[in-house]
């Protein structure tokens, strides 16, 4: 067990990447907070934790209302006293050419994907610095990597999580917080499951290994960076995409 007894937080976790984060933890000795929008889902997955063996906390909060973050945190810590891990995996899309697009797409995506990630983490770090430890990943995209026709918001929110993410690092080192990043390629989830045939296709002969990935597989690259595994690894970003960005 690589998180026997840590206490961590996953947003975003109600479904996809961040559910499969959070059993992943859960499978690994992690009690588990699941924070989405979604009330019911997220309680179905903190069900799920539980299932696991392990202690949860259902927590209906929206990551880019800094207000409710505080509250959220409180709870947190008057079930479990301490937070270990944060993984900023809350993220949506709205596509469209950069021409199209609404400036309310615009905002919206740079809000909940970049400004929901420094919400959690500022709230977070003021925590983890007390207790003078603490990891936190963040998920970005290759898309904030090497950009894509159609996504400018998604990927400038993407590129200002990796910079959040090397700023971060430096400064919470001294108080032994690890802060690294994961940028997943195409893994089959909801939000990829909704794009037109044609990009699936397109975008599957980009990808050496051929195939999509799953949010398992994304899981395994977050473990790594959480567990003491990685206890000298911060600032970094690892691609998580069947070698699509090398
Ligand atoms: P997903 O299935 O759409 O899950 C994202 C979750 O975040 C949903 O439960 C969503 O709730 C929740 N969410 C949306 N707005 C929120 C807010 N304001 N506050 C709290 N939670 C909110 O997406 P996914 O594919 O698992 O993606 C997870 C992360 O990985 C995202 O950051 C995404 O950008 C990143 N990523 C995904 C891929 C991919 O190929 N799937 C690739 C690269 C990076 P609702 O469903 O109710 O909106």
């Amino acid at each position: 067990m690589l998180l026997k007894n840590k206490i961590a937080l996953v947003t975003g976790a109600a479904q996809g990447i961040g559910k499969a984060i959070a059993l992943c933890f859960a499978e690994e000795g992690a009690d588990v907070i699941i924070s989405d929008i979604n009330e019911s889902k997220v309680k179905e997955t903190a069900r799920e934790v539980e299932a696991l063996g392990r202690k949860s906390l259902a927590l209906t909060c929206d990551v880019t209302d800094f207000e409710e973050i505080e509250k959220g945190l409180k709870l947190c810590l008057d079930k479990f006293e301490r937070l270990d891990i944060l993984v900023n995996n809350a993220g949506i899309t709205r596509d469209a050419l950069l021409v199209r697009m609404k400036n309310s797409d615009w905002e919206q995506v740079l809000n909940i994907n970049l400004t929901g990630t420094f919400n959690w983490t500022k709230s977070a770090a003021k925590r983890m610095m007390k207790q003078k430890d603490g990891c936190i990943v963040n998920i970005a995209s290759v898309i904030g990597l090497v950009g894509n026709p159609g996504q400018a918001n998604y990927a400038a929110s993407k590129a200002g999580i990796l910079g959040l993410t090397r700023s971060v690092a430096r400064e919470l080192a001294p108080w032994h917080i690890r802060v690294n990043a994961v940028a997943p390629g195409f893994i089959a989830t909801q939000m990829t499951e909704k794009l037109p045939e044609e990009a699936k296709s397109k975008m599957l002969a980009a990808i050496p290994l051929n195939r999509w990935g799953k949010p398992e597989e994304v899981a395994n690259a977050v473990l790594f960076l959480v567990s003491d595994l990685s206890s000298y690894v911060t600032g970094q970003v690892i691609n998580t995409d069947g070698g699509m960005v090398m």
